[in-house]
């Protein structure tokens, strides 16, 4: 028998993700959500280091590596479950990361990269509402990840 090296609920690495400060807790924290995978994902981006003061290039080309994937789960599942509300914010966050260019200039890319996170956040939610489930917010798994680490990096 091979070890689950993946999360059986969200699919998630079960390594601790640095980038987001994630630490593996005994149970998933998204085992209740209807949408484990994609929410996990974009909580480990929302709560990426890409996103902090201190990030450096590499840390916004792996966070621009990790929205690749969310983007085409995403419109894996939204094809599935063909929601239009969905579908139009996932064309929006689209036109934000196609503005993303993380090798040229990585700085710059972090605006767009924010957004096209945000428009993917709306559409998580369109798909919820369909299934009339509790939107997803990210402060409600805050504790599972380290959003203070740059005031530890310190230390
Ligand atoms: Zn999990």
């Amino acid at each position: 028998m091979e070890k689950p090296y993946r999360c059986p609920v969200c699919n998630a690495p079960l390594e601790e993700d640095k980038d987001a400060g994630f630490k593996i807790p005994p149970q998933c924290p998204y085992v209740g959500t209807t949408y484990p995978e994609l929410c996990a994902l974009h909580d480990k981006l929302y709560f990426g280091k890409w996103r902090k003061m201190e990030a450096g290039p590499n840390d916004i080309k792996r966070g621009y590596a990790k929205l690749v994937r969310l983007l085409s789960m995403m419109k894996e599942v939204i094809m599935r479950e063909n929601v239009e509300s969905a579908r139009q914010d996932i064309r929006k966050a689209e036109e934000e990361f196609a503005m993303a260019n993380p090798d040229e200039d990585p700085y710059s890319s972090v605006r767009f990269m924010d957004r096209a996170l945000s428009y993917i956040h709306h559409a998580i939610n369109d798909l919820l509402q369909e299934k009339k489930a509790k939107l997803h917010s990210p402060a409600d798994y805050e504790r599972h990840y380290d959003v203070i680490l740059p005031f530890k990096e310190d230390w």
